[in-house]
């Protein structure tokens, strides 16, 4: 080693050294206040100490992770500013692109980035402010430095006045201040603030907190007991539990629904009078499943796209089908596992999601890895062909879950399942291995668990689009799928059209049908078929207009005369009914099931 070469070393080392000390010495905190919540504002104060170059860049996320859509929050800020350590002296910045202030530091060590955001979108993965609470999505509110997405940073809430609480899952420190250990943390944190109903049970040795937002009928102690077995029963999946606090977050809503995951928290949106039915009661449930699954699968357990985050573009995975499909086979799995629904009610609802799949024309067209890849600008982005051209990720992703899960009960005996490879896959990827899964690492896993060959699963299911052979699998539990619409020839027009404003609207025309073929249209207004006036007036109890109720009385073949609206123009187009190719199903026991199947059975209902 000559003299030179020592010296680059030392050069080097007392280079790497000052970076680092220059990271580990820049602290990041951020004040919320809510000067005009009425108006829907929160005020951001974001200081940075410990400075040390000629300018940062500050960013504000275009996405929130769990909900795949680029969504541009930096469309809500306002009133950007910056100040100097002295608080008078203010720096000058200039924004370069939609969600990236340059700010020139003037070598300043402690700077102040002020700004305001607009928050009124009432949703779980966006902000919502008014003078009763204010619901702080973290990745439109708090901005990051480019290229410091590793360092902690402090949360300092101050609430608008008689605002008592405060609910996130972030590390609490004293009064309302909490800490992120570093921006992914803080990004995955929501914060509710207000005077939220709270209440909190231990399941699985963590403690659960439920922030109730707004009224609702539900009952503290009945969710107490059935949200904890809920945990508990997931827990039991992956014996493995990573958090010691969890937060629900409870929207309570006129009309409810939706959830978004997070590390160790969650948003559920429900319907406030809900709680009362037993149907609404069970969906509540059956959301929490849904969302209480993701802390393992997708949060830590996840494809290789789904982090660290690019908080600045989509993130592109074939795997939703996995992350969001099998956790939609789940929730409704561990309700019947519970004894939330009978074996007969989980079958039904089995059959409601092969209806979804097999009757939407999209499922020939799409297959659900491409449904996945394509979720930032198709699912998240649907217009009136989305029925026609895709599939969700959602429905369709379950029903594999459900016939991987009965193939490696089949061919273990009924010794292993689906939950084995979900295991498997969280020890090797999430505990071990520390990074997320490939598509053809998590095929590998099932293939092992199983001991079969998934090639014709992937290359049929995955990779092509089109039905499912439901019977082959569900008869290794002996049972058979039957279409009830066998052998019956319903009429159809092949068209969705509702009432609206008086007028009788065509909303959807499903791919392939008479009027797909005829050429009627997406807003097209309904004025008359067969010289009778329709109006899409829906009877009482019934979901079928006077239209379809027509229809329905005449026979496929039969041509029937529509006169329409078409822009204000008026036209008439004859259309020949065909068959209705979609199919209502029901799931019934075999009579002679083997052994065999009545051990797959056993293990797949929990019987
Ligand atoms: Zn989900």
């Amino acid at each position: 080693m000559n003299k030179f070469t020592l010296f680059s070393v030392l050069v080097l080392f007392i280079m790497l050294f000052t970076i680092k000390n220059a990271d580990a010495q820049t602290e990041i905190a951020f004040e919320l206040s809510f000067s005009e919540p009425q108006a829907h504002y929160v005020d951001v104060n974001m200081i940075l100490s410990g400075v040390d170059a000629d300018f940062i860049d500050v960013k504000m996320p275009v996405w929130a992770p769990g909900s795949y859509l680029v969504r541009e929050f930096s469309k809500n800020v306002e009133q950007f500013g910056v100040k100097g350590l002295s608080g008078t002296e203010i720096l000058p910045f200039v924004k370069i692109n939609k969600n990236t202030w340059r700010i020139t530091t003037n070598h300043n060590k402690k700077i102040t980035v002020s700004y305001k955001v607009y928050a009124f979108e009432i949703s779980v993965r966006t902000s919502f402010v008014d003078d009763a609470h204010a619901f702080i999505s973290p990745t439109g509110v708090f901005m990051y430095v480019n290229g410091m997405l590793n360092l902690p940073a402090v949360v300092t809430v101050q609430p608008f006045a008689g605002w008592k609480k405060v609910s996130t899952g972030l590390e609490p420190l004293k009064g309302f201040s909490y800490r992120a250990s570093d921006f992914d943390v803080l990004f995955d944190s929501p914060i509710e603030i207000g005077n939220q109903d709270t209440f909190e049970f231990d399941a699985a040795g963590t403690k659960h907190t439920v922030a109730m937002v707004g009224s609702g009928n539900y009952d503290k102690a009945r969710l107490s007991v059935d949200m904890a077995k809920i945990v508990n029963s997931e827990k039991s999946i992956f014996d493995h539990m990573p958090n010691t606090r969890y937060v629900f977050i409870v929207h309570n809503m006129l009309k409810g629904g939706g959830g978004l995951e997070h590390l160790n928290s969650t948003v559920l949106g429900a319907s406030r009078d809900g709680y009362g039915t037993e149907k609404g009661y069970t969906n509540f449930l059956g959301l929490v499943a849904h969302e209480y699954f993701h802390l393992w699968n997708v949060k830590r357990l996840r494809p290789e796209a789904l982090g660290p985050f690019d908080y600045d573009n989509e993130n592109y995975t074939t795997d939703l089908w996995i992350s969001e499909g099998f956790t939609a086979y789940y929730d409704n799995l561990i309700l019947r596992r519970n004894d939330f629904y009978s074996p007969e009610k989980y079958l039904d609802v089995i059959c409601s999601d092969i209806e979804i799949v097999e009757n939407q024309a999209g499922t020939k067209i799409q297959p659900v890895a491409e449904s996945s890849f394509d979720a930032w600008i198709k699912y998240y982005r649907p217009n009136e062909n989305s029925k026609n051209t895709g599939i969700s990720y959602y429905n369709k992703g379950a029903l594999l879950g459900m016939i991987l899960d009965l193939e490696i009960i089949n061919a273990t005996k009924a010794q292993k399942g689906l939950d084995d490879v979900m295991k498997a896959m969280y020890d090797e990827y999430y505990l071990k291995l520390k990074r997320g899964f490939t598509s053809l690492e998590f095929k590998a896993m099932a293939e092992k668990v199983s001991g079969i060959s998934l090639d014709a699963f992937y290359r049929e299911y995955v990779y092509q689009a089109g039905p499912i052979n439901y019977s082959i699998h569900l008869d290794h539990a002996g049972l058979n799928l039957l279409n009830d619409y066998q052998g019956k020839e319903v009429a159809s027009l092949g068209l969705v059209a509702s009432n609206k404003e008086g007028k009788f609207i065509v909303s959807s025309v499903m791919r392939d049908g008479a009027a797909w073929k005829e050429g009627i249209s997406v807003n097209d207004e309904i004025i008359a078929v067969d010289g009778n006036r329709f109006t899409g007036a829906v009877e009482v109890a019934k979901v079928t207009t006077d239209l379809d109720q027509y229809i329905a009385n005449r026979k496929a073949g039969e041509k029937v005369n529509v006169l329409l609206s078409r822009d204000g123009l008026i036209k008439t187009v004859s259309v020949t009914l065909q068959k209705d190719p979609k199919g209502k199903f029901h799931i019934e026991n075999s009579n002679d099931a083997t052994v065999d199947q009545f051990a797959v059975r056993k293990r797949w209902l929990n019987l």
